[in-house]
């Protein structure tokens, strides 16, 4: 698998023309991406997904559209204050908003592509369309976060979530796949996740069991979907409780807030104690309205 120490893969630096070329094509889509306002973009071929093994055949993006030579993977963060709100509707609809952008700026890259004349094809943000499709089969035909990976913007954290430098887990991704071959990102080395537990201990259907012998933990995938349903039931989904917690990413430096893992931490057991605690006050109003009425909700109840 190459990684930043082998920057350079076999035939790029002898092709003369073509690299050139190739080069100011990234420099042009990564002009793109920053003119939309593209918190992030990375660029992976496709020969890693083959390299390193972990996507099943099917799924990889020669599988899916066989003329892709580069995956263009982009990123658009989620501000903090509002994924620390979650579950609410606050919350809901910034997920929504950054879905409905990303599908928007696939859809715009792939006919840039297409007007500078390079064949390109893209992956939806979401490729299910129900929650009783996932319950079917429970996940999408093609995967962003080793699209992510491959393209050098993070890596796979403990809760399974894409920990990237910048955001964290609060990134949210799409996938352009090109014929164009592209010089690539080199992949990071060294593992982002601390292994805190953070996102093990604060999720609501402990889902998540660390493991000793490596960084990605257990998930329990159908845990996981268990909460979404009840919360598109409520009109307030995601969940992303596990990516509200993680301490990873410079993010958290302007929004700096002392001991607010402690916070998270404790978050849980005092809303049950007293769902008033004013220390979660501003949270919880935005939990209690635009919501189906039920119980009130704290993050981590179940
Ligand atoms: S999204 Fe929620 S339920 Fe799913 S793993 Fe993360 S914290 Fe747990
Ligand atoms: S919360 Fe901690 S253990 Fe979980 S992914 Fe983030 S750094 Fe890793």
């Amino acid at each position: 698998m190459e990684t930043r120490s082998k920057k350079k893969r076999a035939g790029w630096g002898t092709r003369g023309e073509p690299l050139r070329q190739n080069r100011e094509l990234k420099k042009k889509i990564i002009r793109f991406c920053r003119g939309r306002g593209v918190d992030l973009v990375g660029f992976a071929p496709v020969e890693r997904w083959d390299d390193a093994g972990e996507v099943p055949p099917d799924f990889r993006p020669r599988a899916i559209w066989p003329p892709a030579k580069t995956v263009i993977v982009m990123g658009l963060a989620m501000p903090l204050p509002i994924v620390e709100t979650t579950p609410s509707v606050v919350h809901m609809e910034m997920y929504k908003t950054a879905n409905a952008e990303l599908d928007q700026l696939a859809y715009d890259l792939t006919r840039y592509l297409n007007r500078l004349g390079h064949a390109s094809f893209f992956f939806p943000r979401d490729g299910y369309g129900s929650m009783k499709a996932l319950r079917e089969n429970n996940c999408a035909a093609f995967a962003h976060i080793p699209a992510a990976r491959y393209a050098g913007l993070g890596t796979v954290g403990a809760s399974h979530n894409l920990l990237t430098p910048e955001f964290g887990p609060r990134v949210r991704f799409v996938s352009v796949f090109t014929s164009a071959e592209i010089p690539p990102d080199p992949m990071l080395e060294k593992d982002l996740c601390i292994k805190c537990e953070a996102c093990a201990k604060c999720c609501p259907k402990k889902a998540i069991r660390m493991r000793p012998d490596r960084v990605t933990g257990d998930y329990d995938d159908r845990a996981c979907l268990e909460m979404a349903e009840e919360l598109v039931a409520r009109r307030c989904f995601p969940c992303g409780i596990c990516t509200k917690v993680c301490p990873i990413g410079k993010d958290r430096t302007l929004y700096k807030e002392p001991g607010v893992m402690k916070k998270y931490l404790r978050e849980a057991e005092a809303l049950a104690a007293n769902p008033e605690d004013l220390e979660y006050k501003a949270w919880t109003h935005l939990r209690n309205y635009g919501v189906a009425k039920g119980k009130k909700q704290g993050a981590g109840k179940e």
